[in-house]
């Protein structure tokens, strides 16, 4: 579904992504982790032309990303994003949210619209929150909906860029189960996350990225318990 090769990306000087090749098929949950300043979030931003490159090739189901106009409207649409904090608009009520890029984008109608976000946010649980204005939420709720906002676009793959780093400890669960349940219904994800047991519990493949690399790449299972870098085996010494 996705693939990444030979992908090149500098901030001025600054190596950030080097020679990075990643294959990601349908279905698929992989966990990406590493120390801060590693290229995590570049990369993520790199999948839906947040962030350019500056050689290599993104692919989706074979095509390369698209530069702009409409068609970067679409990819936009294909890969959904969900960030550490939940960048909802605080003016709009929580349906409005989640209805506004289907209306938009997907050319859907109110009530159509409407329809399918009622229905996200009840999987998500926070269908009795839907005429409430974001602030008016707890984090683990705000988040929750910004996941529902983004599968409202239909995407073929969900990033999410540490998306319970930023919530209190209680509401950490309620989020990963969300994320969980989505993985076992087939969405093909790519989490950049700190959370140890979700990556044992939901991964299919862990990635361990270090200075803009990727170092390790294999099962769940063959990185934590058979760690080959000794980079990845300090990392995992000081977080678990
Ligand atoms: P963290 O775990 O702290 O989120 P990360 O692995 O996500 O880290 P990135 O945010 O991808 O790391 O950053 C990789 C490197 O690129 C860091 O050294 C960072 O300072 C630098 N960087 C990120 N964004 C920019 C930018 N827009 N301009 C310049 N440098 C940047
Ligand atoms: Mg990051």
């Amino acid at each position: 579904l996705l693939e990444m090769s030979h992908v090149e990306k500098y901030f001025g000087d600054l190596h950030v992504l080097k020679d990075i090749n990643l294959k990601v098929t349908k279905g698929e949950v992989l966990v990406i982790i590493g120390p801060s300043g590693s290229g995590k979030s570049t990369l993520c931003r790199t999948i839906n032309r947040l962030e350019t490159i500056d050689s290599g090739t993104i692919t989706i189901d074979g095509v390369p990303l698209p530069e702009e106009g409409k068609q970067l409207t679409k990819l936009r649409a294909e890969v959904g994003m969900v960030f550490q904090s939940f960048n909802l608009f605080s003016h709009k009520t929580i349906l409005d949210n989640v209805t506004l890029a289907p209306r938009k984008v997907r050319g859907l109608s109110k009530a159509a619209a409407e329809k399918e976000a009622m229905e996200l946010l009840a999987r998500v649980g926070v269908d009795s929150q839907a005429n409430k204005l974001p602030a008016q939420l707890s984090g683990g709720q705000q988040q929750r909906v910004a996941i529902a906002r983004s599968l409202a676009m239909h995407p073929k793959v969900m990033l999410f860029d540490e998306p319970t780093s930023a919530l209190d400890p209680e509401m950490i669960n309620e989020v990963l189960d969300v994320m969980v349940d989505l993985a076992k219904q087939g969405m093909t994800m790519i989490v950049v996350t700190h959370e140890m047991g979700f990556a044992r519990q939901a991964a299919n493949r862990v990635v361990f990225m270090a200075d803009g690399e990727i170092l390790e790449d294999g099962t769940p299972e063959e990185f934590f318990t058979h760690t080959k870098t000794d980079r990845a085996k300090d990392f995992l010494s000081k977080i678990l």
